[in-house]
């Protein structure tokens, strides 16, 4: 019976906040980590089958649907990554997390990777400064 001496684990007080001045600076530490792992588990939807397998996936069937051309430039998408005519299917509204605007086929658009970039991010960042 000796392991139940020490008390559980969850009784005993949080370990100290190392490294960080005050205890915001350890939320903010802690929701930018929240945050770098919800960016995380984002980026594995890309990697989903059901986002990029060649036959069936999501990527492929709106390549497919914009006829491999980008519809902000009509560039073929031709291209191997990092080209700059290789094809990126873009969300439009950004989804930031919103699995149904993620999947969302409406949502979805191929663009050339310069197109993308580009005008995309210099849209994103207008967006961005009007929040
Ligand atoms: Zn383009």
């Amino acid at each position: 019976m000796a392991r139940l001496k020490a008390p559980p684990r969850r009784l005993q007080s949080p370990p100290p906040r190392v490294g960080h001045a005050s205890r915001q600076e350890a939320e903010r530490a802690r929701d930018a980590m929240r945050t770098a792992q919800a960016d995380t588990n984002l980026r594995r939807l890309y990697a989903t089958k059901r986002w990029r397998d060649p036959e069936t996936g999501m990527r492929a069937r709106i390549l497919a649907r914009d006829g491999w051309a980008c519809r902000i430039c009509a560039t073929m998408l031709t291209g191997q990554h990092p080209e700059p005519s290789s094809p990126v299917v873009d969300h439009i509204t950004p989804h930031k997390g919103n699995l149904a605007l993620f999947w969302d086929e409406a949502n979805l658009q191929a663009l050339c990777k310069r197109c993308h970039d580009t005008t995309k991010q210099a849209e994103d960042r207008a967006a961005a400064a009007r929040w």
